[in-house]
């Protein structure tokens, strides 16, 4: 049995992935309607509830986590893996930035106003993500407690890259997928990235896993500026812009992060098919219009439609490029 922190989509896909495997699933989340319920045991406490967690862990064979902003201090007392180190190291912008610099992994300036040179962006250093908690300074300001200054860059493309690391050291590598934002928001993933520096983007995953020891699945999100490769984060866990992963890819993320956690062996990450993944934000559009969009595979979370809330998406198998605009179209329509 898996204990997960967290029920959330990402829990949901771990426990459909742990299904045929014959792994089942005990989940940790706040809220009773957390979407990983349909998939496995559900106990509704805070992260950090003591006794929560104590029952969370009890017969468990391994603890996971499936959002990084989880307490470090409840993690490491159910010895979650992957461990401490991925946590401290990624919850925390500067840390991940003096990480990335101390592996020689280029970046964005960062610092402060000063340092980075103007346009900039200034980013909370905790418990920011999809965009929230930035903001775009244009002429010079101090930064506030707890605030981190990046140079804004003008890269050509944002990029991903997610691999595996078993106990063993052993790593494995999906192809580089091309992600497409908006308001800060994953909207669109394409995998394989036409021309992506797929090694140089493995060799700036690696050097991170190895650092941190790490074990299971590992995602590093790239700015491209001119063929070179700037880290711009790590997320310590299984990553929207893989999704295309469970269609396109010879082995899911998520049961590659199950075996690697379980001391299985890794399956192989080859690419089945390109694909294009299209997140479904804040409403389901009609189950009927999407499943006719040729290659579309449905994933629905079983979540109440709500604005900017990811509630499902879609992966376009060999996909023309007017399947993918009529996707995107069909995911803007509400
Ligand atoms: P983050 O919260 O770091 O994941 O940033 C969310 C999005 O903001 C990224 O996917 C980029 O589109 C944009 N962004 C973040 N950092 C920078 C930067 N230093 N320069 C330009 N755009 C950025």
């Amino acid at each position: 049995m898996v204990a997960c922190i967290g029920g959330g989509q990402l829990g949901r896909m771990l426990g459909l992935a742990g299904l045929p495997l014959g792994v089942c699933f005990r989940f940790l989340d706040p809220s009773a309607e957390a979407c990983a319920r349909d998939v496995g045991e559900l106990l509704v406490a805070e992260y950090d509830d003591p006794r929560a967690l104590g029952r969370l862990a009890d017969g468990a064979d391994v603890v996971t986590f499936e959002f990084e902003n989880v307490p470090v201090e409840a993690a490491a007392r159910v010895g979650a893996v992957p461990g401490r180190a991925a946590l401290e190291q990624g919850q925390d912008r500067l840390r991940e930035k003096e990480l990335f610099r101390s592996l020689a992994i280029p970046t964005a300036r960062f610092g402060s106003v000063e340092e980075t040179g103007l346009p900039a962006l200034v980013k909370s250093r905790r418990l920011g993500y999809d965009g929230k908690g930035q903001r775009r300074v244009d002429v010079a300001d101090a930064l506030g407690e707890g605030e981190l200054a990046e140079e804004l860059v003008a890269f050509d493309r944002e990029l991903s890259i997610v691999g595996v690391r078993a106990r063993s050291g052993e790593t494995r590598f999906w192809p580089v997928g091309e992600n497409l934002h908006r308001d800060g928001i994953l909207r669109v993933t394409r995998a394989p990235a036409p021309g992506a520096p797929q090694s140089d983007a493995e060799a700036i995953c690696t050097k991170i896993m190895d650092a941190l020891d790490y074990v299971g699945v590992l995602a590093v999100e790239l700015f491209e500026v001119g063929g070179r490769l700037l880290a711009n984060e790590f997320a310590p866990r299984v990553h929207n812009t893989a999704h295309w992963t469970i269609d396109g890819a010879a082995t899911s993320q998520f049961e590659n992060h199950l075996r690697a956690i379980l001391g299985l062996p890794l399956g192989p990450t080859e690419l089945r098919a390109p694909s294009a993944m299209v997140n479904l934000i804040g409403s389901v559009p009609a189950l009927e219009a999407m499943l006719e969009l040729p290659g579309a595979r449905v994933h629905l979370y079983g979540k109440a439609p709500r604005q900017g809330r990811k509630v499902g998406h879609l992966t376009l198998i060999d996909p023309a490029e007017d399947t993918v605009q009529r996707a995107v179209a069909l995911a803007d329509a509400r």
